[in-house]
Protein backbone atom coordinates (compact mmCIF):
# COMPACT_ATOMS: atom_id res chain seq x y z
CA UNK A 1 0.00 0.00 0.00
CA UNK A 2 2.72 2.08 0.96
CA UNK A 3 5.35 2.04 -1.69
CA UNK A 4 8.23 4.29 0.17
CA UNK A 5 8.74 3.61 3.29
CA UNK A 6 12.39 5.39 3.87
CA UNK A 7 10.93 8.48 5.76
CA UNK A 8 10.96 9.89 8.78
CA UNK A 9 7.96 11.16 11.13
CA UNK A 10 9.07 13.35 13.96
CA UNK A 11 6.75 13.94 16.91
CA UNK A 12 8.78 16.97 19.23
CA UNK A 13 7.03 18.63 21.62
CA UNK A 14 7.67 20.25 25.33
CA UNK A 15 8.34 17.46 27.92
CA UNK A 16 4.28 16.33 29.19
CA UNK A 17 2.53 17.43 25.44
CA UNK A 18 1.50 13.75 25.26
CA UNK A 19 3.84 12.91 22.28
CA UNK A 20 4.62 9.61 23.70
CA UNK A 21 1.30 8.62 24.21
CA UNK A 22 0.68 9.43 20.51
CA UNK A 23 3.47 7.89 19.49
CA UNK A 24 2.80 4.43 21.49
CA UNK A 25 -0.78 4.42 19.77
CA UNK A 26 0.35 4.61 16.48
CA UNK A 27 3.17 1.97 16.63
CA UNK A 28 0.68 -0.75 19.11
CA UNK A 29 -2.94 0.03 17.78
CA UNK A 30 -2.35 1.25 13.91
CA UNK A 31 -1.27 -0.94 10.98
CA UNK A 32 1.26 1.77 10.18
CA UNK A 33 3.96 0.66 8.39
CA UNK A 34 6.43 2.20 11.34
CA UNK A 35 9.32 2.06 13.95
CA UNK A 36 10.33 3.64 16.82
CA UNK A 37 14.06 5.54 16.73
CA UNK A 38 15.72 4.11 19.96
CA UNK A 39 17.12 7.01 20.85
CA UNK A 40 20.89 6.87 22.97
CA UNK A 41 20.67 8.33 26.26
CA UNK A 42 22.38 9.26 29.65
CA UNK A 43 19.91 9.56 31.90
CA UNK A 44 18.86 6.83 34.10
CA UNK A 45 15.95 4.58 33.10
CA UNK A 46 12.64 5.31 35.01
CA UNK A 47 10.76 2.48 36.57
CA UNK A 48 9.97 -0.30 33.61
CA UNK A 49 12.05 1.27 31.20
CA UNK A 50 14.51 -1.28 29.23
CA UNK A 51 17.79 -0.92 27.64
CA UNK A 52 17.30 -1.21 23.90
CA UNK A 53 13.79 -0.87 23.93
CA UNK A 54 12.56 2.68 25.07
CA UNK A 55 16.47 3.89 24.79
CA UNK A 56 19.93 2.80 24.70
CA UNK A 57 21.21 4.20 28.20
CA UNK A 58 24.61 4.80 27.75
CA UNK A 59 27.60 6.34 30.53
CA UNK A 60 28.48 10.36 29.38
CA UNK A 61 32.05 8.84 28.40
CA UNK A 62 30.36 6.34 26.05
CA UNK A 63 28.24 9.42 24.35
CA UNK A 64 31.44 11.18 23.95
CA UNK A 65 33.29 8.41 22.52
CA UNK A 66 30.28 8.35 19.48
CA UNK A 67 29.90 11.79 19.24
CA UNK A 68 33.70 11.72 18.30
CA UNK A 69 33.06 8.98 16.07
CA UNK A 70 30.36 11.26 13.82
CA UNK A 71 27.80 8.36 14.99
CA UNK A 72 24.89 10.76 15.41
CA UNK A 73 22.02 12.10 13.17
CA UNK A 74 21.79 14.61 16.25
CA UNK A 75 22.40 14.93 19.62
CA UNK A 76 21.67 17.13 22.00
CA UNK A 77 22.08 18.28 25.69
CA UNK A 78 18.23 18.34 26.24
CA UNK A 79 19.08 19.18 29.76
CA UNK A 80 22.26 20.12 31.73
CA UNK A 81 24.49 17.17 31.77
CA UNK A 82 21.93 14.85 30.40
CA UNK A 83 22.84 13.59 26.38
CA UNK A 84 20.18 12.73 23.98
CA UNK A 85 20.81 11.77 20.44
CA UNK A 86 19.89 9.46 17.30
CA UNK A 87 22.16 7.02 16.39
CA UNK A 88 22.57 6.75 12.32
CA UNK A 89 23.01 3.23 12.55
CA UNK A 90 19.02 3.38 14.17
CA UNK A 91 17.71 4.64 10.94
CA UNK A 92 19.44 2.43 8.47
CA UNK A 93 18.02 -0.53 11.00
CA UNK A 94 14.34 -0.01 10.60
CA UNK A 95 14.55 1.25 6.64
CA UNK A 96 16.17 -1.85 6.02
CA UNK A 97 12.92 -3.86 7.63
CA UNK A 98 10.85 -1.61 5.39
CA UNK A 99 9.30 0.48 8.25
CA UNK A 100 9.70 4.67 8.28
CA UNK A 101 11.45 5.83 11.24
CA UNK A 102 8.67 7.37 14.17
CA UNK A 103 10.81 9.87 16.24
CA UNK A 104 9.95 11.28 20.18
CA UNK A 105 12.49 13.86 20.14
CA UNK A 106 12.71 17.33 21.77
CA UNK A 107 12.07 20.65 19.58
CA UNK A 108 15.83 21.22 18.89
CA UNK A 109 16.20 17.72 17.68
CA UNK A 110 13.17 17.79 15.60
CA UNK A 111 14.51 21.06 13.86
CA UNK A 112 17.73 18.94 13.29
CA UNK A 113 16.44 16.07 11.98
CA UNK A 114 14.26 17.97 9.31
CA UNK A 115 17.49 20.21 8.14
CA UNK A 116 19.01 16.62 7.70
CA UNK A 117 16.60 14.44 5.54
CA UNK A 118 14.34 17.62 4.34
CA UNK A 119 11.39 16.34 2.52
CA UNK A 120 11.95 12.87 3.87
CA UNK A 121 10.96 13.62 6.86
CA UNK A 122 7.68 15.45 8.45
CA UNK A 123 8.20 17.19 11.53
CA UNK A 124 4.54 17.46 14.12
CA UNK A 125 4.74 19.60 16.93
CA UNK A 126 2.71 18.59 19.60
CA UNK A 127 1.08 21.55 21.68
CA UNK A 128 -0.84 21.43 24.54
CA UNK A 129 -3.65 23.40 25.24
CA UNK A 130 -1.45 25.56 27.72
CA UNK A 131 1.62 25.78 30.06
CA UNK A 132 -0.82 24.66 32.85
CA UNK A 133 -2.02 21.80 31.30
CA UNK A 134 1.32 20.68 30.94
CA UNK A 135 2.09 20.69 34.36
CA UNK A 136 -0.90 19.05 35.57
CA UNK A 137 0.03 16.45 32.99
CA UNK A 138 3.81 15.93 34.16
CA UNK A 139 2.39 16.17 37.96
CA UNK A 140 0.02 13.56 36.88
CA UNK A 141 2.67 11.76 35.33
CA UNK A 142 4.72 11.62 38.59
CA UNK A 143 8.02 10.99 36.78
CA UNK A 144 10.05 13.73 37.87
CA UNK A 145 11.04 15.21 41.31
CA UNK A 146 10.00 18.69 41.92
CA UNK A 147 12.96 20.44 40.51
CA UNK A 148 12.95 18.38 37.36
CA UNK A 149 9.56 18.73 36.95
CA UNK A 150 10.20 22.80 37.42
CA UNK A 151 13.11 22.27 34.47
CA UNK A 152 10.78 20.94 32.06
CA UNK A 153 7.83 23.39 32.88
CA UNK A 154 10.25 26.30 32.33
CA UNK A 155 11.86 24.61 29.28
CA UNK A 156 8.52 24.43 27.54
CA UNK A 157 8.04 28.39 27.57
CA UNK A 158 10.42 27.91 24.99
CA UNK A 159 10.17 25.47 22.96
CA UNK A 160 6.11 26.61 22.20
CA UNK A 161 7.64 29.43 20.37
CA UNK A 162 9.19 26.88 18.28
CA UNK A 163 5.90 25.60 16.92
CA UNK A 164 5.95 27.43 13.52
CA UNK A 165 9.58 25.71 13.19
CA UNK A 166 7.66 22.71 12.35
CA UNK A 167 5.70 21.27 9.17
CA UNK A 168 1.99 20.52 11.12
CA UNK A 169 1.02 21.44 14.60
CA UNK A 170 -1.09 18.50 16.38
CA UNK A 171 -2.98 19.97 19.19
CA UNK A 172 -3.51 17.87 21.98
CA UNK A 173 -6.71 19.00 23.89
CA UNK A 174 -8.61 15.71 23.70
CA UNK A 175 -6.65 12.90 23.39
CA UNK A 176 -9.12 10.44 21.31
CA UNK A 177 -8.97 13.55 18.79
CA UNK A 178 -5.40 13.77 18.65
CA UNK A 179 -4.86 10.12 18.72
CA UNK A 180 -7.21 10.12 15.12
CA UNK A 181 -5.53 13.13 13.84
CA UNK A 182 -2.03 12.16 14.61
CA UNK A 183 -3.07 8.83 12.26
CA UNK A 184 -4.38 10.23 9.28
CA UNK A 185 -1.24 12.69 9.55
CA UNK A 186 1.15 10.17 9.31
CA UNK A 187 -0.61 8.05 6.55
CA UNK A 188 -1.40 11.11 4.31
CA UNK A 189 2.50 11.54 4.31
CA UNK A 190 3.52 8.05 3.61
CA UNK A 191 1.07 8.34 0.26
CA UNK A 192 2.34 11.21 -0.64
P1 LIG B 1 5.64 13.53 26.58
O1 LIG B 1 6.09 12.27 25.91
O2 LIG B 1 5.38 14.63 25.59
O3 LIG B 1 6.53 13.97 27.71
P2 LIG B 1 3.45 11.90 27.70
O4 LIG B 1 2.91 11.18 26.50
O5 LIG B 1 4.29 11.14 28.66
O6 LIG B 1 4.21 13.25 27.23
O7 LIG B 1 2.20 12.56 28.43
C1 LIG B 1 2.35 13.23 29.67
C2 LIG B 1 1.20 12.81 30.60
O8 LIG B 1 -0.02 13.41 30.13
C3 LIG B 1 0.98 11.30 30.62
O9 LIG B 1 0.68 10.92 31.94
C4 LIG B 1 -0.22 11.10 29.68
O10 LIG B 1 -1.00 9.98 30.05
C5 LIG B 1 -1.02 12.40 29.86
N1 LIG B 1 -1.73 12.86 28.65
C6 LIG B 1 -1.36 12.77 27.35
N2 LIG B 1 -2.27 13.35 26.53
C7 LIG B 1 -3.27 13.82 27.32
C8 LIG B 1 -4.50 14.53 27.08
N3 LIG B 1 -4.89 14.86 25.85
N4 LIG B 1 -5.24 14.87 28.14
C9 LIG B 1 -4.83 14.54 29.40
N5 LIG B 1 -3.70 13.88 29.72
C10 LIG B 1 -2.91 13.53 28.69
P1 LIG C 1 12.64 11.90 28.65
O1 LIG C 1 13.77 12.04 29.63
O2 LIG C 1 11.34 12.45 29.20
O3 LIG C 1 12.51 10.51 28.07
O4 LIG C 1 13.03 12.83 27.40
C1 LIG C 1 13.42 14.15 27.64
C2 LIG C 1 13.43 14.89 26.33
O5 LIG C 1 14.48 14.40 25.47
C3 LIG C 1 12.11 14.74 25.57
O6 LIG C 1 11.74 16.01 25.06
C4 LIG C 1 12.50 13.77 24.49
O7 LIG C 1 11.68 13.91 23.38
C5 LIG C 1 13.93 14.20 24.18
N1 LIG C 1 14.68 13.22 23.40
C6 LIG C 1 14.55 11.87 23.43
N2 LIG C 1 15.37 11.31 22.54
C7 LIG C 1 16.02 12.31 21.90
C8 LIG C 1 16.98 12.35 20.83
O8 LIG C 1 17.42 11.34 20.27
N3 LIG C 1 17.43 13.56 20.46
C9 LIG C 1 16.97 14.70 21.03
N4 LIG C 1 17.45 15.85 20.56
N5 LIG C 1 16.05 14.71 22.03
C10 LIG C 1 15.59 13.53 22.45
Amino acid sequence: MYSDTRKLIVFSAPSGSGKTTIVRHLLNDTDLPLAFSISATTRKPRPGEVDGKDYYFLSVEAFKERIADDAFVEWEEVYEGVFYGTLKTEIERIWNAHKAVVFDIDVEGGISIKQFFKEKALTVFVQPPSIEDLRNRLESRNTESHEQLEVRVNKASQELQKSTEFDTILINDQLEKALHEAEQIVAQFLSS
